[in-house]
């Protein structure tokens, strides 16, 4: 039985893997600061024999027995990560550093979520692992891209100096249950809004693009970049290469979920990028992992969710 640490396993994406990992008979230790992540998210998961739930913030050393960690704790929506953009830089650099001493100390192997916010507003489409980014460093995105730019820079840096197993992973748009209500990301804000019966909020002319991971795929590309052999660092883009615009993406929550919502527009956040398509050559030949859920069929598990979320 291996002992996995999730930093940020309360979270959206946390609690899912905890959940996965618990289920492939691992012993798992759910680290979370409850930021803007939730108890609520995992609760199902308490009284599990092999699950630990523990309330600590990354930014302050943390130690215990490990085999492998998945440094997870962030908060990733722009909403929250702009709320308190200091302690959102705080965590992605002293957490990730605790992290990495932790993983040196116990000769564990780490796993880092990172994101294509590195790639910034991207001058290449869609991105590859080689591209460097077009990041702008003093905005307001910046406490999140730089602090995860500077993350996967301690990464290699611990790898090249202490020799510790790091795997990086770019994490694309992924959505899916458990998000939370007020998230602010696009794709809860869409279902919430049209569920609800109020306007459906566009931000800009809705031209930008993104391309939207169901959980489950992520999950299972973060296992097998894991169980890669020592020595293969990354980074990995993780995402879905379908590749859609606001107003497409608003269209098709509408006429699922029916009603009378209008789209209304909303002035544009600054450094929004324009667009966003995962390359995942490398997560194909490396991992075997290619996405296996449609926008279609993840969108209607989401309006599900939410429905019962709202209405039950
Ligand atoms: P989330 O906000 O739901 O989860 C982040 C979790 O980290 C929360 O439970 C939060 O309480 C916890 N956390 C925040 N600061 C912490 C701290 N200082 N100490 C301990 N815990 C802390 O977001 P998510 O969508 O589940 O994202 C999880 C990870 O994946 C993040 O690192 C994020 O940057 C990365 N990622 C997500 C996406 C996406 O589209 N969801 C895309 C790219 C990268
Ligand atoms: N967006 C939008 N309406 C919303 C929330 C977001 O039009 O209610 C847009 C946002 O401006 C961006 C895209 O949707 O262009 C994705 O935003 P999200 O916050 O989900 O993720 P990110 O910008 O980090 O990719």
């Amino acid at each position: 039985m291996k002992q996995i640490l999730v930093t940020g396993g309360a979270g959206f994406i946390g609690s899912h893997l905890c959940e996965r990992l618990l289920n492939e008979g691992n012993a798992v230790i759910c680290l979370d600061n409850f930021y803007s992540g939730s108890k609520k998210n995992v609760w199902h998961l308490i009284g599990h024999p092999g699950f630990e739930l523990v309330r600590h913030d990354v930014t302050e050393p943390y130690r215990a027995e490990i085999d492998e960690i998945y440094n997870l704790a962030c908060p990733a929506s722009p909403v929250f990560y702009q709320y308190d953009p200091i302690q959102t830089t705080k965590t992605s650099v002293f957490g990730t550093f605790n992290m990495l001493g932790l993983a040196k100390r116990t000769k564990a192997k780490i796993l880092q979520a990172s994101t294509s916010e590195v790639y910034g507003d991207p001058a290449e489409h869609p991105q590859h692992e080689d591209y460097w980014g077009n990041v702008n460093p003093i905005g307001i995105r910046s406490c999140y891209d730089e602090g995860k730019r500077c993350a996967e820079s301690l990464c290699f840096d611990y790898h090249r100096i202490h020799g510790v197993d790091v795997k990086v992973i770019r994490i694309f748009n992924t959505y899916g249950p458990r998000m939370a209500v007020n998230d602010g990301r696009v794709v809860s804000n869409f279902v919430v809004q049209a569920l609800k019966g109020e306007d459906i909020t566009i931000y800009g002319d809705g031209s930008q693009t993104r391309s939207f991971q169901f959980v489950s795929d992520l999950v299972e590309g973060m296992i097998r970049m894991m169980a890669t052999p020592v020595g293969f660092t990354g980074p990995v883009n993780l995402g879905n290469p379908g590749e859609f615009t606001m107003i497409e993406l608003a269209e098709k929550v509408l006429s699922k979920v029916g009603g009378k919502s209008k789209i209304v527009f909303r002035p544009l956040p600054a450094d929004d990028p324009k667009m966003r398509r995962p390359d995942i050559t490398l997560a194909k030949k490396e991992l075997g992992w290619e996405p296996k859920v449609s926008l279609d069929e993840g969108l209607d598990e989401v309006i599900a969710y939410f429905r019962q979320v709202l209405f039950q």
